[in-house]
């Protein structure tokens, strides 16, 4: 019997299952997926909200402000890319100015610090390339952006790292309420939890539903994005998102953490929760609604294009709490759920903790080292890790400039990696301009080496993404 189950192992799962290490007790992370970050955690803009966008006296308001507070001590403590770049939110004509004035007065009305309103001329001092449309600014200077697979995974490791158990490639199925506690059936055999918490994402509907009277819709959200080369990271340097006005909702243009350009997304309600295509309109639409704010964004340097799908809840805010006798939700965690993850884990997990009276756990250690990134390094100190293991040396990602060393660390890493993609999201194998087209053979083989899997038996990321379907000659042949 465990004292929680958390079912997803998306940003949300993980940060509840950290902050609940904190506490002693036995914990499981139940994901149907083969790896953490399968679902919208792996999909978004990966920006910091600084928190002027939410309701005052939402959850999502107080989860936003609290969360982009906390960001600076998690990065450090999990050694995960995190910069304060600052945002800006441009308006586009006059009449949205009003507009503008009232983001403003919400961001101090919920405790937002360094927020400034600037004219079009003042923007275009901090960010030449905005359009001379632009006759407003309201500057948000503790926005940030981060790399979301970097934030799952080290909040993941550090749970698992704190004793939090982990299960894949397992799916919940059905939630029945017996005896004074809950019984989680999956694909594996049942588990047996005193509580339960359901972060399943767009699924988190189907599962509130399994376990409460009171139901909740949840509508996948679509969102589509280019990525575009490091060469055209520079053509921004805050993330510059549009105020929806009259020509609709604008796209945002930001820097990543690691040197890219992203532009999107786009927003339609979908039927299937399953979707993962881009579509050809969609993509345009990035690309013509980007230009009404910054100008001559190189869409020739796109290196590729994905799609998130936003968890949208009918009442608009995040249903966070015990919905159900030991039943705790995260669900209708759409924007800003990457921001607020952390603020989110630690409030329930204290729900949690006291409901079920769990003692301190004095052994939580908030330290977690991620895998060393090579070509981030100082020669001196790229050197005499080369010196120490040669395989660092070993260069397996041109583009990238990723190490054979580095690829080991991420599969034998506390939540190793066993496909390409958990490779890919660990270390940047295959993230850039030739998109995995050299590296692939060689991750797939080294995969296939430290697994001792045959290489028909290496995915890219889910069950049904086999690469090799089997061999057109036997060795020797
Ligand atoms: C287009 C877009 C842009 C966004 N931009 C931002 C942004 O810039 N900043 C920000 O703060 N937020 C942003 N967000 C929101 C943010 O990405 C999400 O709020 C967050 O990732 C949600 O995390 P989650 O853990 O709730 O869900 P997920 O990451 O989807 O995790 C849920 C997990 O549950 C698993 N699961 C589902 N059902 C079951 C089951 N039955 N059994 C076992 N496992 C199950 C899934 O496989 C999945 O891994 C954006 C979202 C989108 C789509």
């Amino acid at each position: 019997m465990y004292d929680a189950v958390v079912i997803g192992a998306g940003v949300a799962g993980c940060a509840v299952a950290r902050e609940l290490s904190r506490y002693k007790g036995s914990f499981l992370v139940v994901e149907r997926a083969l790896d953490v970050c399968e679902g919208t955690s792996k999909a978004n803009s990966a920006i910091i909200h600084a928190g002027f966008d939410a309701e005052p006296g939402t959850m999502k308001a107080r989860m936003n402000v609290k969360g982009n507070k906390m960001m600076d001590k998690l990065s450090e403590e999990m050694d995960i890319p995190f910069k304060r770049i600052g945002a800006l939110v441009v308006c586009l004509s006059e009449d949205g100015l009003p507009r503008l004035r009232e983001l403003y007065d919400r961001g101090i009305e919920n405790g937002v610090g360094g927020l400034s309103l600037l004219s079009g001329d003042e923007a275009r001092v901090l960010e030449p390339n905005l359009t001379d449309e632009v006759c407003g600014a309201l500057l948000a200077e503790t926005s940030g952006i981060v790399c979301p697979f970097e934030l799952t995974l080290g909040l993941g490791e550090s749970a698992a790292k704190n004793g939090v158990e982990f299960r894949f490639d397992t799916k919940v199925a059905g939630l029945k309420r017996e005896g004074g506690c809950w019984t989680a059936a999956t694909d594996k055999g049942d588990l047996l939890a005193r509580t339960v918490v359901n972060a399943a994402g767009v699924y988190a509907g189907e599962l509130h539903n399994m376990a409460c009277e009171s139901k909740l819709r949840i509508t996948p959200r679509k969102g589509e994005y280019c990525l575009l080369d490091r060469t055209a990271g520079g053509h921004v340097s805050h993330t510059v998102f549009q105020l929806p006005g009259k020509l609709g909702k604008g796209v945002l243009v930001s820097p990543t953490v690691h040197g890219n350009l992203l532009v999107g997304p786009t927003a339609a309600d979908v039927e299937d929760p399953e979707t993962a295509a881009t579509t050809a309109e969609g993509l345009r639409e990035v690309a013509e609604k980007s230009a009404w704010a910054v100008k001559n964004v190189p869409m020739r340097q796109v290196i590729t294009s994905f799609m998130g799908l936003r968890a949208h809840e009918d009442g608009d805010d995040f249903i966070l709490g015990e919905s159900a006798e030991g039943f705790f939700d995260a669900a209708g965690i759409e924007s800003p759920g990457l921001t607020s993850a952390p603020a989110i884990g630690e409030y329930l997990a204290r729900l949690i903790a006291e409901k079920l009276g769990l003692p301190v756990n004095d052994s939580f250690d908030p330290i977690r080292k991620g895998v060393p990134k090579v070509a981030d390094m100082p020669t001196e100190e790229r050197a005499e890790l080369i010196r120490r293991d040669p395989r660092y040396g070993s260069i397996i990602c041109r583009c990238e400039e990723v190490s054979e060393g580095e690829i080991l660390d991420a599969v034998h890493g506390v939540l190793g990696a066993k496909t390409l993609d958990g490779v890919k999201r660990r270390t940047r194998a295959g993230m850039g301009r030739c998109q995995a087209g050299f590296c692939s053979p060689r991750v797939m083989e080294i995969l296939s080496r430290e697994l001792s899997l045959d290489l028909t038996d290496i995915r890219k990321s889910g069950k049904d993404s086999q690469i090799v379907l089997g061999r057109t000659r036997k060795e020797g042949e």
